[in-house]
């Protein structure tokens, strides 16, 4: 904490793991004579940078980028951009940090990583956010590379940006190479990333929820967020047979017990970028309430949080079990306070922790990296079908190491410790190398 004042998120994200991970440190002193544990939560590099551009008024606007590499014991620094602003050294620190655990999950060789910038992307022109976009990868460009570092999106970076910014890319180093995931079909892009993390999510979810014998079908389910993943956990929740009934954005969300229409959120927020309000004109059975954290008040049986971090508390989880809901699962990253992880674990809420259930996106990411060096692509259904074994695999690795150290159903626990062997594993290997 004196080390690293004010980076309250990464503290967080840290402690969890941390005390998660206790037990493995009894079994293998060698890894903390190594340093293992005090090397892992420091970054390999850290790199802030300054974003100047030009708005439509003719103003100079100045903000702030960030590159974290946080780990590359196991492969290439992998993790998204986020632009968002709310973005600080603290914030992309705790999402690099979980982001080595996750990708160590996905049994892929991919290290972790995290960018960003304070830049807020709502309200700006088409010509502002390519801009922005271009000024930003004239910097990260120095920093990335197919084998060194990968970037992908995150909140307020989907495809139109991704494009934008390979395009400045090839353009400043006049080569063709998968320097970002995420990127449009028609110039080295994957089939199914832009579903995967929702999609992954929801497998996950089915296979926790299978385990107890329960499962989506028959099922009502409250999804916070109208962007990537929200949409797209929505969509894989209904062809699973459940019934979503409220989502939300940063201002409000919408509660329609007929169910939720996924095609006109997705004409609201992907084709107008307009705010879900909007969804009540054409829907006369939903209404509308400002205020995204009370979406948490709607009754369900299932919770899939992927808007933000910290988006669902203590009050919120004590809400939600009172009102019968028996699973949660992370589409978001920690968007769970800890006091609400600990109310479902007491409560014996099937509870999907981020770092595993919402991996796909990233996995998915990792699966383009492979089609980009092949030169080749993949259909859909073979993504897809790759994407589900391994979330099915990663289900079975996290709950088996928490059946292992004794925490049975325990997923934070048993994703914590599954993710962090692999990586602790290989850095003991390599040597003091930093
Ligand atoms: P998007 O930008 O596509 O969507 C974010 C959604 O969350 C929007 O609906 C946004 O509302 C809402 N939101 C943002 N900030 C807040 C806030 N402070 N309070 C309430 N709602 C908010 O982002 P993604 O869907 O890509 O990412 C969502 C989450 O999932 C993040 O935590 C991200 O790190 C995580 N994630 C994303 C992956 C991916 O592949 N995209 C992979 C793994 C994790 P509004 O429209 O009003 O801004």
């Amino acid at each position: 904490v004196k080390k690293n004042p004010n980076e309250t998120e990464f503290h967080q994200a840290v402690r969890e793991v941390l005390e998660s991970i206790d037990p493995v440190a009894e079994k293998h002193p060698e890894w903390v004579s190594a340093g293992i544990f005090s090397r892992i939560v420091e970054p390999e590099r850290q790199i802030m940078f300054r974003v100047s551009w030009v708005d439509d008024s003719g103003k100079v606007q100045v903000n702030r980028g960030f590159r974290v590499q946080f780990n590359s014991a196991i492969g290439p620094y992998k993790g998204g951009l986020r632009f968002h602003p709310s973005v600080n050294l603290g914030i992309i620190k705790f999402l690099g940090f979980e982001q080595i655990f996750k990708n160590s999950l996905t049994s892929l060789p991919i290290g972790g990583g995290k960018g960003g910038c304070d830049f807020d992307p709502k309200g700006k022109s088409d010509g502002e956010i390519m801009r922005f976009c271009q000024s930003f990868m004239c910097e990260l460009s120095k920093h990335i590379g197919a084998d060194t570092d990968v970037p992908a999106g995150d909140i307020g970076v989907g495809g139109r940006e991704i494009g934008y910014m390979y395009g400045m890319y090839k353009r400043l180093r006049n080569e063709f190479t998968g320097i970002l995931t995420g990127k449009g079909l028609a110039y080295g892009g994957s089939l199914a990333r832009t579903e995967a993390t929702g999609y992954g999510l929801c497998y996950f979810m089915e296979e926790a929820l299978n385990a107890k014998g329960k499962s989506f079908k028959g099922a009502t389910v409250t999804i916070s967020g109208s962007g990537n993943v929200s949409i797209y956990a929505a969509e894989k929740v209904q062809q699973l047979g459940g019934k979503i009934v409220a989502m939300s954005d940063s201002n409000g969300y919408i509660f329609d017990p007929a169910g939720i229409n996924l095609d006109t959120v997705k004409q609201i927020k992907e084709v107008d970028r307009l705010r879900i309000n909007k969804y009540v004109e054409s829907h006369p059975t939903a209404t509308y309430k400002d205020g995204c954290a009370d979406i948490w008040s709607v009754k369900c049986d299932i919770a899939l949080p992927c808007a933000t971090q910290n988006e669902l508390d203590g009050q919120a989880a004590q809400t939600l079990v009172a009102n019968g809901c028996y699973a949660v699962g992370e589409g978001a990253n920690m968007p769970s306070t800890p006091e609400a992880v600990n109310l479902f674990i007491d409560k014996k809420v099937v509870f999907g922790p981020a770092k595993a259930a919402n991996a796909g996106g990233v996995a998915t990411s990792a699966l383009e990296m492979s089609q980009n060096s092949m030169r080749y692509s993949w259909s859909f259904e073979e993504v897809d079908a790759k994407l589900k074994d391994i979330m099915i695999n990663i289900y079975k690795n996290a709950s088996e190491a928490a059946k292992e150290y004794g925490q049975e159903d325990n997923l934070v626990v048993g994703a914590n410790i599954a993710g962090f062997i692999k990586v602790a594993t290989a850095m003991y290997a390599q040597g003091i190398a930093y």
